[in-house]
Formats: C-alpha cells, structure tokens, sequence
C-alpha cells in the first residue's frame, strides 16, 4: 500500500528562533490521521530541528543537495552530509530550484542518482508553468520531466521515490488546481509510470499535489484516488494551518 503524506517545505523562511518556536507548536498539535508527517527547514536549522523532534513522528527533510559527493563547490551541501546529520529524504526539482538556480532534467538526474545510492528518500518535483497549460501542452510537459530525470532508474529504485505534482502557476498564488485538474493530472502520471515500469510499481508510488493547497481545500484534494498527499508551502508555516491540511485525510 502506497503512503500517504504531507511534508512542510519552509523555503527560505524562518531563522533558528522562528524554526525552534514553530516546531514547539507544531508539536502540540494532535494528529488524527495516518498520513507520514515531514517538515522542510532551510540547511541552516536542519540540525537543531532534527534534535528537537528526534523522539517525534515527524520527520525531518532537506530541500535539496548536490550530487557530488565531496570538493570544490562553494556554498553547496552534499547527500553525505546530510545523512551525517540523520537526514533521510530530499526535495529534489522544486520548480523555484529549476527557475532560479538553473536546475535541468539532466542535472536533476544526477541528484536523484546520488540520493539513491546514498540510500535516501528523493521527493521529486516537477509541473508544468502557465504558458503550457495555456497551451494544452501540460501533460507532455510533465511527461518529459518525469522520462528525463527519473526514466534511467531501476525498477527497486521507487521504493525510495515520491513523486510532487506541482504546477506553477499554482505556487504561492493563491490559486489552486481544481480537484479535478488534480486528479487528471496523478492519473496520467501514474499511467505514465505504468507503460514503463507497470502496474504494481506505479500503484506503490506515492503522488502527492503541491500548490496552494490550504486548510479550506486540502480535504477535496485528497479525497482523489491518485492522490496521495501534498507538499505544502505557505501553509506549513503555521503549526495549526499545516496540521488542519494533514488531518484531512
Ligand atoms: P504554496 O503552498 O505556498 O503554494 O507552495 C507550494 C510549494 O511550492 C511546495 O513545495
């Protein structure tokens, strides 16, 4: 049986007093559902949110990594050390990495490589922007993505893939994909998944949907058959907001 989940990504929000506070309101909160729980801090206060939810249900995640192991790239955090720190999961292809630090389907590929043989969990995003809706071109948009930076792996290899369906023009705006334009959008996905690595392994992946997803339509989102979680940005920065998203399941 596929997860459910709901993960927090923080962007570049919160110093370490901010983080401390909003993990000690996160944890007061009570959750009615079974959906695994992840939060997103920026590199700086992975450590000190990592110790202070090391006895919780929550899990810590980072945003991103390099694919190198190790050397000359300034400013850059590798999967080592991560997992040096006890981080197991990784937001890999985040549309703002993609628009704003030039991250390609090729270089993405070389990122979930290293996760993976770094024995990490990739939560990989990826959507397509307004023009391609506009379009119709959306779902040839997402299927290259997908082919490109994930179509090389393994088929053992998405034990250890989330997929994150996030269109762009829904991020942050404030508008939501329909429900409806969700659900299509898994669907298609997961058949995508299906021609080329079958039924049972596209069944097993988890398809989560990010883009102003909030209290109010979390519910309707998730009552899709496809799909299985969100990946949620404005929202997570409030503990009662992001807890009202993950017990909507
Ligand atoms: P918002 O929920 O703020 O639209 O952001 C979505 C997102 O980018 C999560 O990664």
């Amino acid at each position: 049986m596929r997860k459910n989940i709901v993960a927090g990504n923080w962007k570049m929000n919160n110093g370490l007093s901010q983080t401390q506070a909003l993990i000690s309101d996160l944890k007061k909160q009570v959750q009615t559902s079974e959906a695994e729980v992840m939060i997103a801090p920026s590199f700086t206060n992975l450590w000190p949110a990592f110790e202070s939810l090391r006895q919780d249900t929550i899990e810590v995640i980072a945003q991103n990594m390099h694919f190198a192991n190790n050397g000359a790239f300034t400013g850059e955090v590798s999967a080592g050390m991560l997992k040096s720190i006890g981080i197991k999961t990784v937001i890999l292809g985040h549309s703002e990495r993609r628009a704003y630090f030039n991250e390609t389907d090729e270089s993405l590929a070389k990122k979930v490589d290293a996760a993976l043989v770094n024995k990490m969990r990739v939560i990989f995003c990826f959507g397509e922007e307004l023009a391609d809706r506009k379009a119709g071109k959306e779902e040839a948009v997402v299927e290259s993505q997908i082919k490109n930076a994930l179509f090389h792996l393994k088929e053992e290899d998405f034990q250890n893939i989330v997929l994150a369906y996030e269109p762009v023009w829904a991020i942050g705006t404030g508008e939501t994909a329909s429900p409806e334009q969700a659900q299509d959008m898994h669907a298609f996905i997961r058949k995508t998944l299906a021609d080329k690595y079958g039924t049972d392994i596209a069944n097993e992946v988890s398809i989560l949907y990010g883009g102003s997803v909030k209290p109010a339509n979390a519910r309707e989102i998730f009552s899709k058959p496809d799909v299985d979680g969100g990946l949620i940005g404005g929202a997570s920065l409030n503990a009662e907001d992001f807890f009202a998203i993950v017990n909507a399941f």
